[in-house]
């Protein structure tokens, strides 16, 4: 008996249910993956990392005695013309809550009945499932404290074993995986699940450290394993199993990924439609603001570091992505989305849950339960980049001034050359220049 399994976004072979309960209960399975064209082009980036993790997915199954099958086209029909191919009864995915991603199982479902092949989902993209935890009266949590508590009770599922051989059926083409594509950020961290493991052993001994470290953006010592989250590089699970105290800074960060998760699973419409109900949304717009806050020059230094930071990194520190967002919804007033289209357009980690769902956060259209409360970059600034080190980093215009002052250069008797004014929104003056 033959399976195929699909991988989506779980290009690892650790822990991954798809893949081990396939290898354990057929004799053969073909592992596959589909180069979509809708999903190409969104993010030179990402589309660059997957290419890299996609090469590192083939030499494990490789040397697991298997292949990577690749085909391009719409997934659902590659997987119903291979199970043809290789005469396989079943087919085994990792269930995903994307609005996107659900059309394209519930499709696969569909096409599966029509052709008499068996559609296994099975967990991996998240600690907890979507859906498994649920308030009293509701069908999701909306509030992410009472949600980090019934997580934390929760029993979690076992971790899996990498399968030790994956038996490929005879005659199987593999196909070639395309050339590398160019990415866009010249710093941005390889894809692969070799590359994954290898960043989670050396970030570990710093873990301890998290909790008074994790908001020092010049100090750069969170895990940044979202990328390879993102990708399922790395199995939510095992990351969290290495840590021993489920309620820890670190897990419960992992623990806001498996919220969103289940927010958007209740809520596809998440990137497109305020979450909250009776949100307030009346954005301006103004396309020369957007443009210059994309590109790192609003004239607000902290700002200006982070936006740089994610053109060049292809990531963003935690604290930068809440002040930039903060800057461009609060004291901009521009709209969310169009936040979201650059982040994503950028960022390696970027995926519709966790971005969508962060930035209604900040916006105040999500699930803050203080959705009004105020936003002073200045302070912010002030606060989690005390001497300035991480703006003189990422804006080199301002790399002359020595500590705070570099926050606030439109205070200085002489203003630096080469950097802009701050952009004044209109209205009255903004708290955040007074
Ligand atoms: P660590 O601090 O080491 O945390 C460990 C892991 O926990 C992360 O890798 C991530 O998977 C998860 N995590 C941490 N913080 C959050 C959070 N606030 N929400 C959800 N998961 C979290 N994260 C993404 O993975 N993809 C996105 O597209 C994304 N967009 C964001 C947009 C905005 C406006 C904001 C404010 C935050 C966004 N985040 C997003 C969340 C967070 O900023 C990143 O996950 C984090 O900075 C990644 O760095 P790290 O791996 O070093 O995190």
């Amino acid at each position: 008996r033959t399976a195929i399994v699909l991988f989506t976004r779980d290009l690892r072979v650790h822990d991954h249910p798809a893949l081990a309960t396939s290898c354990a209960a057929f004799d053969r399975v073909v592992p596959l993956y589909v180069l979509d064209p809708a999903l190409a082009g969104l993010s030179p980036n990402r589309t660059r990392f997957l290419h890299q993790s996609l090469a590192a997915l083939r030499d494990a199954l490789r040397g697991r005695g298997g292949d990577l099958v690749v085909r391009h086209g719409d997934p659902v029909a590659e997987t119903i013309r291979l199970a043809a191919e290789v005469h396989a009864t079943g087919v085994a995915l990792s269930a995903d809550v994307s609005r996107y991603a659900r059309r394209r199982e519930q499709r696969l479902r569909d096409e599966c009945a029509r052709h008499r092949l068996h559609l296994r989902t099975f967990p991996g993209l998240t600690v907890v499932e979507p859906g498994a935890l649920k308030p009293g009266g509701g069908d999701h949590y909306r509030v992410f404290s009472p949600y980090h508590r019934a997580w934390a009770r929760q029993a979690w599922r076992d971790e899996l074993a990498p399968p030790c051989r994956v038996t490929l059926p005879t005659g199987v083409v593999a196909g070639r995986l395309p050339a590398l594509p160019p990415g866009e950020s010249p710093d941005a961290v390889p894809g692969g699940e070799d590359q994954a493991r290898r960043r989670l052993t050396a970030w570990l001994p710093a873990q301890p450290r998290y909790a008074d470290r994790h908001d020092d953006m010049a100090g750069d010592e969170t895990s940044r394993l979202s990328p390879y989250l993102r990708f399922g590089c790395l199995s939510p699970l095992s990351v969290a199993n290495r840590v021993d105290d489920r309620a820890s800074p670190f897990v419960r960060q992992l623990c806001w990924r498996d919220f969103y998760y289940q927010v958007t699973d209740a809520f596809p419409g998440i990137s497109t439609d305020a979450y909250r109900r009776g949100a307030t949304e009346n954005w301006r717009y103004d396309e020369d603001a957007l443009a210059a806050w994309a590109q790192g020059r609003t004239g607000v230094p902290v700002v200006d570091a982070g936006m740089r930071q994610l053109r060049h990194q292809g990531w963003m520190h935690n604290r930068a992505r809440l002040i930039t967002a903060g800057h461009l919804t609060k004291s901009l007033g521009l709209d969310w989305r169009a936040g979201v289209r650059v982040f994503s357009h950028w960022l390696l980690d970027g995926d519709v849950a966790n971005n969508s769902g962060n930035w209604q956060w900040v916006a105040g259209t999500g699930n803050d339960t203080k959705p009004y409360r105020g936003f002073n970059p200045v302070r912010q600034a002030e606060r989690y980049d005390p001497d300035g080190a991480y703006v003189r980093r990422w804006v080199p215009e301002l790399a002359a001034i020595a500590g705070p002052a570099v926050h606030q250069p439109w205070r200085l008797p002489t203003p630096p050359d080469g950097y802009p004014p701050p952009l004044e929104p209109p209205g009255p003056t903004p708290t955040w220049l007074r």
